[in-house]
């Protein structure tokens, strides 16, 4: 996958700000529910809290230097804020106002307790050893203070941070409140300190969950089952790793990966354990021996069944989207696909199953996770995956009911992120009016 400033779109016009096209989306499903009050519409498109940090750290070699942090809770009508802390390069407040967003929507979809939030922390991991890393993530939240907690905020893992990261966010939190339970203040922590079973692939499995549901439902016609289905996936960290190895698990071919380097192509069917190898031995898969090196604008308009984003936003846009030649789009990562794209796409009757459905499962699990912690317990691998099936398909078929409700009344307008979008607004304006708005 390109790095955010390779990202270009094919028209300057294309406006790739993530928080402006979470509003798009946002406006497109409003219009689908012209009785909602305009304030209340205006409540749940704001965030309530948006928090900058600014402080120092001492690099290896002594040198001091600054980083900027941002943790953005979206809404908290139906829980707790929810959500990740990503450290890139690129991280800003619209990405991260953005990302907040989404995850109160998917919260909503996926239907656990919690509101949205999102944090991140602009830095180049590629270049942090292991002890600046952190440094950064305990004095990151310390200076977030009492802003997260169990019941208030959640963090978890997202690009670049790991079950390791979110031991030191364990850590740095429990330092600054001793003698209580605090496991439950951030999710995808490692197994031996309150992590969950199934958490690490929980993302791709929910994602598979949710393909092997819209297929069953009829999304794709004549694609029921995934069995020989062809699947090609951009991006191979732990969502599109994991994506890879569970959907081949499931009887699907997986002919393509990527990572930021390129892809690597091979039609009768990846080997994946050779593909790992690669990325093991070399930090990429592109050379995997026995396969074709492509890029990944050719891997994305490579002719399969299903194509998984699984990188970064932005990756199908209007300038690409037109050579797509997937029969379904499922977004692993958060916003892959623009509104021009989803336009494109909606047009050419290629369904994209939304982030905020189809990357659910990792939420899902977080949520398992934050419920073990409660309770000091911790649930073995099967009871975990049960579970997220059975989640994931009550939200897909939610959404795929949902759109077929829209355009029985609006003849056909709705994709299947608008019908997504107009079921968490419902869900989350009805609670709202439940509780009433204080005071
Ligand atoms: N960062 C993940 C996401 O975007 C997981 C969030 C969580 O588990 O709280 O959905």
């Amino acid at each position: 996958m390109p790095t955010k400033k390779e990202t270009r779109p094919a028209s300057d016009q294309e406006d790739l700000n993530p928080y402006h096209i979470a509003d798009q989306q946002f406006q497109r499903a409003v219009a689908f529910l012209p009785d909602l009050d305009r304030g209340l519409i205006d409540f749940l498109k704001r965030p309530a809290r948006t928090t900058i940090v600014e402080f120092p750290i001492q690099r290896d070699n002594g040198a001091i230097e600054m980083f900027v942090g941002y943790r953005v809770l979206h809404n908290y009508v139906r829980g707790p804020g929810k959500g990740g802390i990503r450290y890139h390069p690129k991280v800003d407040m619209d990405e991260v106002r953005a990302l907040a967003t989404w995850m109160t929507w998917k919260c909503a979809i996926i239907d656990v307790p919690f509101g949205g939030a999102k944090g991140g922390v602009a830095c180049d991991t590629k270049v942090l050893s292991e002890n600046e890393r952190r440094r950064i993530t305990r004095r990151f939240i310390s200076e977030l203070g009492e802003l997260i907690g169990p019941h208030t905020d959640i963090p978890a893992p997202d690009m670049y941070t790991d079950a390791l990261t979110m031991a030191w966010i364990y850590d740095t939190y429990a330092m600054m409140h001793p003698g209580r339970n605090n496991l439950p203040v951030v999710t995808g922590k490692p197994l031996d300190i309150g992590g969950s079973q199934g958490r690490r692939e929980a993302t791709a499995r929910g994602c598979l969950y949710a393909v092997q549901r819209a297929l069953a439902r009829g999304a794709v016609p004549g694609l029921v089952k995934l069995d020989g289905a062809s699947v090609v996936v951009q991006g191979y960290g732990n969502a599109g790793a994991n994506a890879a190895a569970l959907f081949a698990k499931a009887g699907a071919r997986v002919i393509a990966v990527s990572d930021s380097q390129g892809g690597v192509l091979r039609e009768e069917g990846l080997d994946l354990d050779a593909v790992n190898e690669q990325k093991a031995n070399t930090r990429s898969v592109i050379k995997t021996p026995g396969c074709r090196t492509i890029s990944n604008d050719e891997l994305l308009a490579l002719s399969c069944d299903v194509l998984i984003p699984a990188a970064m936003e932005n990756q199908i846009h209007r300038g690409n989207a037109a050579q797509v030649k997937a029969r379904l789009v499922a977004e692993a990562a958060n916003g892959p696909v623009t509104p021009s794209a989803d336009k494109i796409l909606f047009d050419r009757n290629i369904p994209v199953l939304p982030d905020i459905l189809a990357n659910s499962g990792g939420v899902c699990v977080s949520y398992f996770e934050w419920v073990q912690n409660l309770e000091n317990q911790q649930w073995d691998e099967d009871e975990v995956n049960r579970k997220l099936r059975v989640k994931m398909e009550r939200a897909t078929d939610a959404v795929i009911d949902k759109q077929a409700e829209l355009n029985k009344k609006r003849r056909g307008t709705a994709d299947l992120r608008t019908a997504a979008l107009v079921l968490a607004i419902q869900r989350i304006a009805h609670v709202a009016m439940e509780r009433g708005i204080w005071p």
